[in-house]
Formats: C-alpha cells, structure tokens, sequence
C-alpha cells in the first residue's frame, strides 16, 4: 500500500541544504550570530515582498504577535475580538499584556472571522481586531477595515498561516496597523528553528519594535524602554533569505494541489474551506469538515493516508480562557469546525500520484 504522510520538509531541506550549509559556514566565519546582517537583509526583503515599508525580525511568531500588540500600545482592561477558531498563540499573545480576549464566530463557509460577529462584539473597551487568515484564506478586510474605521480601532493580522496570501490584490499582514509572522518550520515560509516577524507601514513603530526584542535599547544603545529578548538569529534569517525566493513557487504549487482537492474531492459527507473568488489563498493547511471525525480517520488511517487536526478545541474552550466564562454553545459555526476539522496532506513537494491517492482515498469514504 502506497502511504502518503502527512507532511513532510524532507525533500525541500535536502534541496537548500547545501545552500544553508554555505551560509552558516560564512556566519561561522564572521561570528555574527544575533541580529547581524542576514537579519537587516531578510528584515528588508521581508518588507518588501509583503509591501510595507518595515518589517522586524522576531525569536517567532507569538513574540511577533506579542510585540506588535504592545507597540500599538494595547493595554490591561483593552479588549481585542479574535476569532476563537484559531492556533491559541493569537489569544495568548492578547492576555499576556493583560487585555481581555472577546472571542467571536466565524462564517460558516470561509471560516475566517466574521464581520457581523464582530461589529456585536463591539464595546467601549475594544481597541483591536485582530484576524486571523485562517489556513491561509484571507478575512473579509475591506468589512473589517470599514468597522475599524467607522469605530475607531486598530487591526493586527495574525498573518502566521498566511505568508503570499493576498486580499483583493494586497497582499495579508500589509493591511492592517501590524502584520504579524511564524517561520516555524512548517509554515509556507519556514526556518530551520523559531523565527517571526511584524510587518507594518508607520515609522513610529520601528524604534519601539527594535528596542522592545532587544532588551529595551535603543538606537542610540541607551535603555530607554522596557524589553524582551526577542531577538531573531542569522542562523534562522539565513534560512529565510534562501527561502524568501521560492515561496511563490511553492505557494503556487499548494495552490495547483488545492484546486484539485477542491474539484475532484466530491463527497456528500466532507466539505471544503470556500475562498472568496477575488482573494488569493495559500492554503497553509488543506482542512475537510467531515460527518463523523472518528470513522473518517480511521478510513484514512486504513488506507496509509496521514492527518491531524487544526485544532483540538476553540479557545473559548480551552482551560487558560475559561475566566472568560464563555460557554460551550456560544461560537456554533467555530465549535462545528473543531469538531469535525481534519487537516489532509498538502505540501509543496507533494508529487502527483500522492496527490491521486489522497483523493482516491477521501472519495472511496
Ligand atoms: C504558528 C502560529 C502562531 C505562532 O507562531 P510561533 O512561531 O509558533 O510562535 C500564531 N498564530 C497562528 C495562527 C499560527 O498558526
């Protein structure tokens, strides 16, 4: 029986190993471990390949989250609407800095946060909204923005599942206040370790941003703020400026393997994640709703197809945030999800007849 995994970076690391090899033989050589000049060139190109005009490097994505947050200045007793269908970094990110996480619904058919759920969740204390571009499909921003605007709030996108993905044309992490990264390993973009990054347009933040990963210096080197270490390393910045360059490629390529799940996939019993015509997913994840989880994987598991889920349970339901008091019941569509969400192999060096036999098996169900 031909088995296909799950997910797999053996055949991409082999490919850059030699390169990865060279560049931390150089950085080996140079001694420039933390914050060198793999970081600024990869800060840069970064920038510019999701269009703002700044991006910092981060030790990974929930620092990126974490920071970004705190340079728009979000604050104890703030509160932030998120969607509770999401990796629970989005919300841990919120509640570190001592603000109130209100989570909300997503639609039912694109699974992203939605815009009418979050226009209820308003209140006197909202600050933020924070999207997040679930599995790699972009939110409704041109809704979200609207709200922001006419209520005078801030947007972060939680854009770690999200890297290439574009809304209408621009690309997800440039549209709101801050754009926040993952490069672990298996994301779209990924490094050889942790690594993140935040993404935004207004100068103000860049000096708060580089002094808050690094311990509160400044510029100048005096310690004017109070910081982390957040700091990104040139190892992982190496990786990532090797990386940078395919990830059209690859994101084209899960796109040809999506439209196929997406069109030969035709069973009564699973349906797929819809994507709005105008908008440009990069399916991070190829995620099934299924009739009855169990039986469906255990259909997968006979036939040596790999699987996992995104994820166990919505935040509202997980023990960090049950102080929210906000009860199984609440958020159908996100708990409907999670119920019954499973992730089927998707990757870039997927090879066609891995690709055939997914299809074959989740049809045979
Ligand atoms: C991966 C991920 C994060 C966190 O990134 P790390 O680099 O693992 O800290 C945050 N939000 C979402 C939606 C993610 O998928």
């Amino acid at each position: 029986m031909r088995k296909v995994p799950f997910f797999s970076l053996e055949l991409q690391s082999q490919k850059l190993k030699q390169s990865v090899m060279d560049a931390v033989s150089k950085i080996i050589d140079n001694t420039s471990y933390i914050l060198g000049e793999e970081t600024t060139r990869f800060e840069d190109s970064f920038a510019q390949y999701i269009g703002v005009n700044h991006s910092v490097g981060v030790s990974n994505g929930t620092a990126a989250l974490y920071l970004g947050l705190k340079a728009l200045e979000l604050n104890e007793d703030d509160e932030v609407i998120l969607p509770a269908a999401t990796f629970t970094a989005s919300a841990q990110a919120v509640a570190q800095l001592g603000a109130k996480p209100v989570f909300v619904d997503i639609d039912p058919h694109t699974w992203t946060i939605n815009p009418a759920s979050v226009e209820e969740a308003i209140s006197a204390k909202t600050k933020l909204i924070m999207p997040v571009h679930l599995y790699g499909n972009p939110c409704a921003m041109d809704e979200l923005v609207s709200l922001a605007k006419k209520y005078k709030l801030l947007i972060a996108e939680d854009a770690a599942q999200a890297h290439g993905a574009r809304f209408k044309g621009r690309q997800v992490g440039s549209i709101g206040d801050m754009g926040c990264f993952s490069f672990y390993p298996s994301k779209n973009l990924g490094a050889m370790g942790d690594a993140g990054a935040v993404c935004f347009n207004d100068p103000g933040y860049e000096e708060k941003l580089k002094a808050y990963r690094n311990c509160g210096k400044d510029a100048a080197g005096a310690f004017e703020y109070l910081g982390f270490n957040y700091r990104m390393t040139n190892f992982q910045a190496a990786v990532l400026n090797i990386k940078l360059p395919f990830l059209a490629e690859w994101n084209e390529r899960r796109r040809a393997i999506a439209q196929q799940y997406n069109t030969s996939i035709v069973n009564s019993k699973v349906s797929h994640q819809k994507v709005q015509e105008s908008n440009y997913a990069v399916y991070h994840l190829y995620v099934l709703k299924v009739d009855d989880r169990k039986r469906f994987c255990d259909h997968l598991d006979k036939h040596g197809v790999g699987f996992a889920f995104h994820y166990h349970s919505p935040l509202h339901l997980q023990k960090p945030y049950t102080y929210l008091n906000q009860k199984a019941g609440t958020l159908p569509n996100t708990e409907d999800l999670f119920a019954r969400c499973v992730s089927i192999p998707l990757y870039p060096e997927m090879d066609q007849l891995a690709v055939d036999r997914v299809i074959e098996v989740v049809n045979m169900y």
